[in-house]
C-alpha cells in the first residue's frame, strides 16, 4: 500500500464519523507527508486542522495506520500551506503551536527610509478595484524616475494606499542599484517644514531633500491650506523631477478636489499617472483574508470566512481588524468560534448602509470634504466657495435620505423651497454630465457610508 492509499483508507473511516463541512474544514488538503520506519508524517494545511487532528484524532488515525501497517507507531503533523512550502511543526508537550504564537507581528521600521518592510508586494492582493494602481506602481518600482512621475495614488482610507507606497519603496531597496529612498507622512512633512524654518536651517532640510532618489509622501490632502509647506514641496518637487527622481504620492482624493492646493502644485500632482483604488469584492475579500491567515500560518472554516468577506466591507483595515478579532479570540478560548459567536465577535465591524446615512453624517462629510466648518454650510453668503457645497449638500439629503424639499429648506434656514429644488435640479443634471463632480460625490458618499 502506497502512502496516498494509506492515507485514503484512514480519511474513509473519519469520514464514517463526522460531519461532512467538518471533514471539509478539517481534513481537505491533508495528505502523508513522508513515512519513515515507525513514523509517519501528516501534512495539514494550516495550525488548526494539526492542532484538531492531534488533540481529537490522533489515537484514531493512529490505530488504523498500525492496524493496517503494524510498524507505524507514531503519527507527526506539519503545517503545509498550500502552494508554500512546508512549514515542519513539531507536536510535542510542551512545545508551542502556531496559535500561541499568534503573533501580531513587529517590524522593524528603517531609520533611514522610513519605510515598514512589511509593506511588499508579494503580500499585496491584486483585484479590479486595485489593479491600475498596482501596476503603474510596480512599472515605477521597476524603473523609478523614468516611467511615471509623479505616481498619484488615491483611494479612501484603508484600502491600501500605504501598502502600495511603501511596497515600491521596499522593492527599490531591495534591488542591486543604492538608491536613497525617503518614506514621509505629509504630517510629518508639514513638521519638518514648519521646524526647520522655526530652527533657522531650512537649507539644511531642503539639502537633505535633493539628495532623495525616490520621495514618497503619504496623504497629501493634509497639505491643503498649508501656504509654507506647499512652497517649499513646489522647489523640492521641481529639483527632484528635473534631475529624473522618483516622486511618489497619495491621497485620499485627486488633486483636482484637494481644497487650497496651490495651482502650480495642483498642475505638477497631474502632471504624471494618477491611479485610483476603489473598494475590494466579496471575492476579492475572501482571497485577502486567505491570504492573511496564510501568512500566519492558520486556518478558519469556510462558513466563518464567507461569513465576514460577505458583510465586513468597508475597508481592509476593517477586514483584518474582523480576522484578528477572531484569531484573538480562539487563541484565548483554545476553539473556533462557532458562526453565532463570530456574529457577536464581529458587531462592531458589520455595517449596514442603512443605518449608517443620515443628516448629521451627510453634513458632516460635505464640510469636511470641503475644508470648511459645518456651520459654513448654513452661511446666508453667495460666496461660490460655500454655495456649491451647499448646493451638493441638499443633492445628497434629497438622493440618499429622500428627505422633501421643505423639509431640506427648513434645515438650511427656512430657505424658500424652490431655492432648494433648483440646487438639486443643478447638481443632479452636471452630476450626469460632470465627471469630476461623479467623482467628488462618490468620494464624499464614501465619507457618509464608512464614518
Ligand atoms: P491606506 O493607506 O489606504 O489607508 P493601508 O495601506 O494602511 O491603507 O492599508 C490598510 C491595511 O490593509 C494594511 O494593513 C494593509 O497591509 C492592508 N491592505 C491594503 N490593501 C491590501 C491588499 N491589496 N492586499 C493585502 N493587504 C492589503
Ligand atoms: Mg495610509
Amino acid at each position: 500500500m502506497d502512502n496516498k492509499e494509506l492515507w485514503q483508507t484512514v480519511l474513509t473511516q473519519i469520514q464514517l464519523g463526522i460531519s461532512k463541512a467538518n471533514f471539509a474544514t478539517w481534513l481537505q488538503n491533508t495528505e502523508i507527508a513522508s513515512k519513515e520506519d515507525e513514523v509517519v508524517v501528516v501534512s495539514v494545511p494550516n495550525a488548526f486542522s494539526k492542532e484538531w487532528l492531534s488533540n481529537k484524532y490522533n489515537k484514531l488515525i493512529l490505530k488504523i495506520l498500525h492496524d493496517l501497517d503494524d510498524k507505524i507507531k507514531e503519527v507527526e503533523y506539519i503545517i503545509k500551506p498550500q502552494g508554500a512550502k512546508v512549514f515542519p511543526v513539531k507536536i510535542s508537550n510542551g512545545e508551542k503551536s502556531n496559535i500561541e504564537q499568534l503573533d501580531f507581528e513587529e517590524f522593524k521600521i528603517d531609520k533611514e527610509t522610513n519605510l515598514n518592510p512589511r509593506y511588499t508586494f508579494d503580500n499585496f492582493v491584486i483585484g479590479s478595484f486595485n489593479e491600475l494602481a498596482h501596476a503603474a506602481a510596480w512599472a515605477v518600482s521597476e524603473n523609478p524616475g523614468l516611467t511615471y512621475n509623479p505616481l498619484f495614488i488615491y483611494g479612501g482610507v484603508g484600502l491600501g494606499k500605504t501598502h502600495l507606497l511603501q511596497a515600491v519603496g521596499n522593492k527599490i531597496t531591495g534591488g542591486s542599484k543604492k538608491k536613497k529612498i525617503k518614506y514621509i507622512s505629509s504630517e510629518k512633512f508639514i513638521t519638518g517644514i514648519v521646524n526647520a524654518i522655526r530652527n533657522h536651517n531650512i537649507d539644511v532640510f531642503k539639502n537633505n531633500l535633493s539628495q532623495i532618489d525616490v520621495l514618497i509622501v503619504d496623504d497629501v490632502q493634509f497639505l491643503a491650506g498649508k501656504n509654507k509647506t506647499q512652497e517649499e514641496f513646489f522647489h523640492a518637487f521641481n529639483t527632484l523631477y528635473e534631475k529624473n527622481k522618483q516622486i511618489i504620492l497619495s491621497s485620499d482624493r485627486p488633486p483636482n478636489a484637494i481644497p487650497e492646493l496651490e495651482e502650480r502644485l495642483r498642475s505638477r500632482f497631474e502632471g504624471g499617472m494618477i491611479a485610483d483604488i476603489s473598494f475590494p469584492d466579496y471575492e476579492t475579500r475572501l482571497v485577502i483574508l486567505k491570504n492573511k491567515l496564510q501568512e500566519k500560518h492558520l486556518g478558519l472554516p469556510e462558513d466563518v470566512l464567507d461569513y465576514v468577506a460577505a458583510n465586513v466591507k468597508k475597508n481592509i483595515r476593517e477586514l483584518e481588524g474582523a480576522l484578528n478579532r477572531l484569531l484573538i479570540y480562539s487563541k484565548i478560548n483554545n476553539s473556533i468560534p462557532s458562526l453565532d459567536t463570530v456574529k457577536k465577535l464581529l458587531k462592531s465591524y458589520i455595517f449596514s448602509p442603512f443605518d449608517v446615512a443620515n443628516y448629521k453624517k451627510i453634513i458632516e462629510a460635505v464640510a469636511k470634504f470641503y475644508n470648511l466648518e459645518e456651520k459654513d454650510l448654513f452661511e446666508t453668503t453667495r460666496k461660490k466657495e460655500i454655495v456649491r457645497p451647499r448646493q451638493i449638500a441638499m443633492f445628497l439629503l434629497r438622493k440618499e435620505l429622500k428627505y422633501s424639499f421643505p423639509a431640506i429648506a427648513r434645515k438650511f434656514g427656512g430657505k424658500d423651497h424652490t431655492t432648494v429644488i433648483y440646487a438639486y435640479r443643478k447638481i443632479n443634471q452636471e452630476f450626469e454630465e460632470n465627471n469630476k463632480l461623479t467623482e467628488e460625490i462618490g468620494l464624499i458618499k464614501q465619507k457618509i457610508y464608512s464614518g
